[in-house]
């Protein structure tokens, strides 16, 4: 007799915060408008699969060595994606006419030479010190020990490229007279296979004050299709949406149901989920910094890390409609009249 009541009882706290918790999502998720923009259309269509291919030829071929922290090639890459930007006249946040963020020796520990970030950046027109940051590594594993290169064109030439093509968009936009409205930076972070150094020295060092960076959405591996989605392959994963801002979960969600529908799987942004994507890339130093993240990531597959990641495996129209996901949620978040708030405690 007492269980049963003591259960009716938990039966009935457990329906009514329920509906509570039903109906504040309900809010939370009408409470991030999206409208459809035939402009934002406009600059989302420019971005292109064969530019993105011809880029990723040249960033996972023999020239860049593998590009491995500190190395020749690595430090030729990051050269590379410099005068990418000052050939299209985007602009480096760094005073002075540097696209480079020198992260010393001494940070990286013995074993490695200095190396550096690469930063280029967009002016935002109202609020320019409020900031978007879009991220992936530059770097990879280098050469082995029999002279292979690890190529890493999906990990992450995708994620690399994949920036080189929304800067254009964002610029072409801006000389239209479509400046966002808070600044965009386009952050390569070096030295993340070696463990997040890059982004860490970044947050450490930041260019635009951490308390202005609305949110980080970082790139890692966007080319490929894993075992899970042979068949259905329209997909991409995304991990820590929802974890510091409701708001930036539906803003993303929004975005890809007017735009794209593609299938936004959250499998690995589970808490507890045995692979810890979420502490593994770049992203995850801005969001022990409370600055909300989304991690975008095709899983892995039978080349991850092994000097069989080539361009010739990536599939580029793959590789373009989830660029144009990332571009339009970028887009989003730089131009809403209010910034994304950070309403949770990533626990
Ligand atoms: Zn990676």
């Amino acid at each position: 007799m007492k269980l049963f009541i003591y259960v009716t009882m938990l039966a009935l706290v457990g329906t009514c915060s329920n509906k509570n918790f039903k109906a504040k999502i309900e809010d939370a998720k009408k409470s991030v408008k999206i409208e459809k923009s035939d402009i934002l259309i406009k600059y989302i269509n420019t971005i292109d699969s064969n530019q993105l291919k011809t880029h990723l030829y040249k960033y996972a071929s023999d020239e860049f060595e593998g590009r491995a922290t500190g190395s020749e090639g690595q430090r030729k890459a990051a050269e590379f994606i410099a005068n990418y930007y000052k050939a299209k006249n985007i602009s480096s946040p760094i005073k002075g006419s540097s696209y480079f963020q020198t992260v010393p020796a001494s940070y990286l520990g013995s074993k490695y030479n200095k190396s550096e970030n690469v930063l280029a950046y967009i002016e935002g027109a109202e609020k320019p010190e409020e900031v978007v940051i879009i991220s992936s590594h530059l770097d990879h594993e280098g050469i082995d020990k029999n002279g292979k290169i690890y190529y890493g064109a999906d990990d992450d030439g995708s994620g690399t490229v994949a920036m080189m093509e929304m800067a254009e968009a964002f610029k072409l936009a801006t000389d239209e007279g479509y400046r966002p409205k808070r600044s965009i930076l386009f952050l390569h972070v070096t030295a993340e296979e070696i463990g997040l150094q890059g982004s860490r020295y970044y947050t450490e060092n930041p260019v635009f004050d951490l308390d202005k960076t609305v949110a980080n959405l970082n790139i890692d591996m966007i080319g490929r299709v894993d075992d899970y989605h042979k068949f259905n392959k329209d997909y991409v994963y995304l991990i820590g949406s929802d974890r510091l801002s409701t708001q930036l979960h539906y803003l993303s969600e929004h975005v890809n149901t007017m735009y794209f529908n593609i299938n936004l799987d959250y499998k690995y942004n589970r808490r507890n989920e045995s692979n810890r994507y979420y502490y593994r890339s770049d992203h995850y130093n801005f969001a022990k910094n409370n600055i909300p993240v989304i991690f975008y990531f095709n899983g892995e597959h039978e080349d991850y890390h092994q000097i069989t990641d080539t361009p010739d495996k990536i599939d580029y129209q793959l590789l373009q409609r989830r660029t144009k996901l990332i571009f339009a949620t970028a887009w989003e978040l730089a131009n809403r009249d209010e910034r994304i708030i950070v309403d949770k405690a990533d626990n």
